[in-house]
């Protein structure tokens, strides 16, 4: 076995969003950083890759990697639809493989060091040992390697809350503005959605397991492609469990960050901006012990009120039926459509 006598200040499995922020942010305040990532390509990652306002505010994300921008959203309760135009732009999608990229520039650029094709098999008290040749020393640890983490088992924490994310990637062909769908009985208080691409249109689902099981919702999310007519047939199916149990992120010299600590949303599945959020929080607290996390603290008490939403659903479906009902009727009102719109744009 290898062992190249460097002991890094971090080491950080996993090149996704998470990992390469945090790398960035470190590299930029003078810690010798590892990255090791599996996979010999970034951002193949089963996502829809939808960005929104505050992606982009927040991190300086160029607007070259915007693959569609809308202007109207269309929104479907229980198949009513209400058609939102946008003021100014909110939400746009964007190629996963071309978000890795970017994010893995910026990180080189602070003078990261970023290794692809580096499965990182084994976690010791302070190595971790890639491709079963090579142990690598670190004095911090950051586990960005996904919902399925190595770093999170290394733990002992256990994944009790997950949302089931499938998707099938349609050719281009009838879809311009982005489509969410509401349907308490097939998908539970989740939602499917159609997201244009360049080159393909994804149409997807995320649901709870507790509330249908996966098989289930494979079942209710073809019967209800076929119902709009989204003919599936030859389409590339993905599937992939979205972590959202959050139990803190930082464990001694080990830190999670993103989809491996759990800071998903439990009710959109949105997971770009909480990975990209708790990597430049958790690369702070290793440049200065003392931080507080501010950002991070903001992000959580979001996200336990979205959680509070959930448990309201599973004890009272009926008056969550009529919450949805009257959200519609409501939503035929301009003024109230206009609040909403305001309330996303601004955000
Ligand atoms: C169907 C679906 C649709 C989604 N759509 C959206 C969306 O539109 N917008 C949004 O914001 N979020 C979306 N998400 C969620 C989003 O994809 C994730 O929250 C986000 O990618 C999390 O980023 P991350 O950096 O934490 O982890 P990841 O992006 O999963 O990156 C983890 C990295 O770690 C690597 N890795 C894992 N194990 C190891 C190992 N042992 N050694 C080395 N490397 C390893 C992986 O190869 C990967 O590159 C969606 C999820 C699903 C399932």
């Amino acid at each position: 076995m290898k062992s190249n006598n460097i002991t890094y200040d971090v080491i950080i499995i996993g090149a996704g969003p998470a990992g390469l922020t945090a790398a960035k942010v470190l590299a930029n305040n003078q810690k010798k950083v590892l990255v090791l990532e599996k996979n010999s390509v970034l951002g193949d990652k089963v996502c829809a890759g939808g960005l929104t306002v505050k992606d982009l505010k927040e991190f300086n994300i160029p607007k070259f990697l915007i693959e569609k921008e809308f202007k109207y959203i269309n929104l479907y309760i229980d198949n009513r639809l209400t058609k939102l135009k946008l003021e100014k732009p909110w939400i746009w999608t964007c190629s996963r493989r071309e978000l890795g990229k970017w994010h893995l520039a910026e990180a080189e650029k602070q003078g990261a060091e970023i290794q692809l094709n580096s499965r990182v098999i084994k976690i010791q008290k302070n190595s971790v040992l890639v491709n079963n040749r090579e142990k690598l020393s670190f004095k911090y640890l950051i586990g960005a390697d996904g919902s399925n983490s190595m770093v999170r088992r290394f733990l002992a924490l256990r994944i009790k809350k997950t949302l089931m994310g499938m998707q099938y990637l349609v050719p281009k062909g009838k879809f311009n503005n982005l489509e969410i769908f509401f349907d308490l009985e097939k998908f539970g208080p989740t939602y499917a959605w159609i997201f244009p691409h360049k080159e393909f249109d994804s149409v997807g689902v995320c649901a709870n397991p507790n509330f249908i099981k996966s098989n289930q919702l494979k079942k209710n999310f073809d019967g209800w492609c076929k119902k709009f007519d989204i003919n599936t047939s030859n389409c590339k199916f993905q599937a992939a469990p979205i972590n959202y149990d959050y139990q803190g992120v930082e464990f001694n010299n080990i830190f999670l960050i993103g989809d491996a600590a759990g800071l998903a949303s439990g009710l959109t599945g949105e997971g770009i901006h909480p990975a990209m959020v708790s990597g430049i929080e958790v690369a702070r607290k290793i440049v200065d012990p003392d931080y507080n996390f501010k950002q991070l603290k903001e992000l959580i008490k979001v996200k336990r009120l979205e959680e509070k939403a959930l448990t309201s659903y599973k004890i009272n479906k009926i008056i969550t039926k009529i919450g949805f009902n009257l959200g519609s009727l409501l939503l035929k009102r301009k003024r109230v459509r206009r609040k909403l719109i305001k309330f996303l744009t601004n955000k």
